[in-house]
């Protein structure tokens, strides 16, 4: 297939009037236009406006979509145990099926190819296959809460452990390698410090398993790590770990000096989610500094009930304009710095090798976005536009590891409506109430 149009081939190369040739799951050649199809006069031409890598979102729980709008305005540890884990509690296999169903959709509707993707304790097994069938490439895990979780969601720390061993047997490398593991704890306040060292254990028994977990989002958070280890959150995940080139942090907002000193020594990543941080007043990630530092720093959505969008060009744009007024310093965060983050960046910390570019031989996750309209005229800078005025909604293509999974704005892979309609089904018959007091009793 031959992809015609302004190809942003990364953060830096932008193709006026290119075109990509992709054989199979692979890029085979980019460049201009005319000289392409001169070398490939016989492949299918498809014409979208603006070609862009595969946004990568690196810190998300699509399994938390049906709860969009259940918890706003809400502080953290409000959130997670008044609504949140009483949701996740509730869910039957089935219905965790649909709500996975509903976030990879959203997030293929909108650009994101590739996901890292926070399950919950039950029926993991469900979104695994759910991203199989959608199409999307992804770091899933099945989350481990061991200590101060609800009825429904804690599990022992030998249960925890022998269920994410069996989900990397099956499905670490599954549907041609488009879905690996990442072990998951939720975060070091619900899980003892056996259940840390063990993730790590099981990180490492298996080839390109990673470790996905929360830290340092909020301040109540850090207090009851440091309450509970005598010390720094980072420097006890670190003490169990879970730090290294396979981890990658979601949000670490509130890090001091010492800790940032081990993110960038030990190659962590870190995903930073600025609507979610922005709309539970987590704070502000010092991304800036970070990326100073050489840390990695990715882009994520977090969940639809603390954003409540997957769209991943609201959060470039969002991510951009914190650190700018943080900084007091419009130079900071620029746009190619904010796609770099949700391409390359992304990529990098999923562990997925000749990802988040369009270069020859690299893996064909490419998306289109169609700029007739308003919003984009006139349109000076394509890469102004994607990061500061481009929305999700404007992605009319997607392809990832090859195959058309998103065509003139439609998924080819699933039925859209019967997703939504079983969504919102489900939703209307919510009864959380069992399950919130289990999660009071709890609540740190
Ligand atoms: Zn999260």
């Amino acid at each position: 297939m031959l992809l015609s149009g302004t190809v942003i081939a990364d953060a830096s190369t932008v193709i006026e009037d290119g075109s990509i040739v992709v054989d199979g799951s692979r890029i085979e050649a980019v460049g201009p236009r005319e000289t392409l199809r001169q070398r490939y006069p016989n492949l299918e031409e498809r014409t979208v406006d603006i070609l862009l890598p595969g946004l990568v979102g690196g810190h998300l729980h699509s399994v938390q979509s049906l709860g969009r709008g259940i918890a706003d305005d809400h502080e953290l540890l409000d959130w997670l145990f008044e609504y949140v884990l009483p949701m996740e509690a509730s869910l039957t296999a089935d219905e965790m099926e649909i709500a996975a169903k509903l976030g990879y959709l959203e997030m293929i509707e909108s650009g994101t190819t590739t996901c890292i993707d926070h399950l919950s304790v039950n029926h993991a097994e469900r979104a695994f296959e759910a991203a199989g069938e959608i199409g999307i490439r992804g770091v899933l895990g099945k989350v481990l809460m061991d200590q101060r979780a609800p009825e429904g969601l804690l599990e022992s720390t030998e249960d925890a452990l022998a269920e994410s061993e069996q989900l990397i047997q099956e499905y670490h490398g599954a549907f041609d390698d488009r879905i690996r593991y990442a072990v998951t704890p939720r975060f070091a306040v619900s899980c003892t410090e056996n259940c840390l060292r063990g993730a790590r254990e099981l990180a490492d028994t298996y080839d390109g398993v990673r470790i996905h977990t929360h830290a340092s989002e909020n301040r109540s958070e850090i207090e009851t790590v440091e309450g509970d280890t005598g010390l720094r959150n980072i420097h006890w995940l670190d003490e169990v770990g879970l730090t290294g080139e396979d981890v990658v942090l979601a949000h670490c907002v509130w890090t001091d000096e010492s800790e940032r000193e081990v993110l960038a020594e030990t190659g962590t990543h870190v995903t930073h989610c600025p609507s979610s941080n922005m709309k539970l007043a987590s704070g502000i990630a010092p991304v800036v500094d970070y990326l100073e530092r050489g840390i990695n720093v990715a882009l994520g959505n977090d969940g639809p009930p603390c954003n409540n969008t997957l769209d991943p060009f609201t959060e470039m744009r969002q991510g951009s304009l914190l650190q700018k007024v943080d900084r007091l310093n419009p130079v900071a965060a620029s746009a190619s710095e904010l796609l770099e983050m949700a391409t390359l960046n992304g990529a990098r910390a999923a562990g997925f090798d000749k990802l988040g570019a369009i270069r020859e031989g690299w893996r064909a996750d490419i998306i289109g976005i169609d700029t007739d309209h308003t919003r984009a005229t006139p349109l000076h800078d394509p890469l102004s536009h994607l990061v500061y005025g481009a929305h999700g909604d404007d992605v009319v293509f997607s392809m990832i590891d090859g195959n058309v999974v998103l065509e003139d704005g439609e998924i080819q892979t699933v039925d859209a409506n019967a997703i939504r309609e079983e969504a919102t089904a489900i939703a209307d018959g919510f009864d959380l109430e069992g399950h919130r007091d289990a999660a009071r009793n709890v609540q740190p």
